[in-house]
């Protein structure tokens, strides 16, 4: 086995204990990828740093130039997601600021969903909109003559969607976005963290860039912090660069994370799948709801698209509306056993967020009320644990309910 990198003979102790040891290059693959916690990289030579630098032989550089876990990372998200390219970032969010600030010009204005992600409403009405990029929200699950109208007056270079919406698992017409979109000049961008490619992939549907807060289904497991975007080799080359120059890049430890929640994503989605529609249905059947929201339930406004566009199911997330006040929330939360208040989703445990707090809190009450989301809505994640033991919990709490909450707020 050859020895790497510099000689290493040195006597004086200090100077040892900087130098000692040997790394040497191992020749075999292993079976999983080896983590590579290297903040640089050592060339042999100036035409090694040339042809480094220049991209005609592979290696690395420096940790924020991207490391070999995010190239790891990326290589499979570019297959999963039936993309040209991938780049990781350091979170969702920087995806979302290098896709927005790379596709638009300084001036340009966008259409987005009126019920995006909190931080991605914050990021466009905050620092887009000082960049003179003045967001137009549409309902995006609505009336295409409308959205059409706006693309013909605003000319927008960006279409910028979820593939289900938070929390209320809202499914835009991907193809017929893409389609009305294409057909004036605007790329798509769809945020596809809620589906992840297990369950569907925009880029088959016709959209530009696909990206993902990574910490929620892809990494799995809740111990990730990551985002990613996948695309043609150009865009994502430009996207990479961004992400270089604002040090927003995919460091090692969780794009190593990341990659082995990767490999059970098929598995863990499947069963977040099931475990929602398993819970969407008792809820439907519990009196203290006033309203569930999902997918394969026969009322929801999606519900024949849904199984068009994902027939595999839309993942764990499942909302639902109580009869009822902010107390009867407070009450019902009480009385969980097992299913905890967390402000992420995708985990494998079963969590539960109140958006009127949480994701939907920066809105006034008309404002949430307009997006569909009240003071008693719930978002659960479901996750990868058995159906029944989800259920029980919730049944235990509603049962809870029943006997502390007035007789008058609880129909019966
Ligand atoms: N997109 C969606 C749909 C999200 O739910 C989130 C975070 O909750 C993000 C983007 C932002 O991702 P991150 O928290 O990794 O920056």
């Amino acid at each position: 086995m050859e020895k790497h990198g510099k000689s290493r003979k040195f006597k004086g102790s200090d100077t040892l204990a900087v130098h000692a040891g040997q790394f040497p290059a191992i020749e075999n693959v292993p079976s999983s990828p080896a983590l590579y916690q290297a903040s640089s990289y050592e060339f042999d030579d100036l035409d090694d740093v040339e042809a480094i630098y220049g991209g005609t032989r592979p290696g690395a550089i420096y940790g924020r130039y991207g490391g070999p876990n995010a190239l790891h990372f990326e290589s499979a998200m570019a297959d999963l997601e039936s993309a040209e390219a991938a780049v990781g970032a350091a979170s969702g969010m920087a995806a979302i600021g290098a896709a927005l600030a790379t596709s638009l010009k300084p001036g340009q204005p966008l259409l987005a969903a009126s019920d995006l992600y909190g931080g991605t409403l914050t990021l466009l009405e905050n620092d887009f909109q000082e960049r003179g990029n003045r967001t137009v929200f549409l309902n995006v699950t609505g009336d295409f003559g409308a959205i059409e109208a706006a693309l013909i007056r605003e000319r927008p270079p960006v279409l910028y969607v979820e593939a289900a919406s938070n929390p209320l698992v809202r499914i835009p017409d991907l193809p017929e976005l893409v389609r009305l979109a294409h057909a004036h000049g605007a790329i798509v961008i769809v945020d596809a963290t809620f589906v992840s490619p297990a369950l569907g992939k925009p880029l088959e549907m016709g959209a530009d860039l696909v990206l993902h807060s990574v910490g929620k289904y892809l990494g799995g497991h809740g111990d990730v912090g990551a985002g990613v975007v996948a695309g043609d080799r150009a865009r994502i080359e430009r996207i990479r660069a961004y992400l270089v120059r604002t040090g927003a890049t995919l460091p090692h430890f969780e794009a190593w994370l990341a990659l082995r929640g990767v490999r059970t994503l098929a598995l863990r989605m499947a069963r977040h799948s099931a475990n929602a529609a398993a819970v969407a249905g008792f809820l439907a059947g519990v009196p203290a709801v006033a309203r569930v929201h999902h997918p394969s339930r026969p009322d929801h406004p999606e519900h024949a698209l849904a199984e068009r566009l994902y027939p595999g199911g839309t993942g764990g997330i499942v909302a639902f509306d109580l009869h009822g006040t902010r107390e009867t929330v407070a009450a019902f939360v009480r009385g969980l056993e097992t299913i905890a208040i967390v402000h992420s989703l995708g985990e494998v445990a079963t969590t539960l967020s109140y958006p009127a707090v949480s994701s939907h809190r920066p809105l006034a009450p008309e404002a949430r009320a307009a997006l569909g989301v009240t003071e008693t809505t719930l978002r659960l994640s479901c996750g990868i644990e058995d159906a029944r033991d989800i259920i029980a919990d919730l049944d235990r709490a509603f049962a809870g309910l029943s006997q502390t909450v007035p007789a008058t707020e609880v129909p019966v």
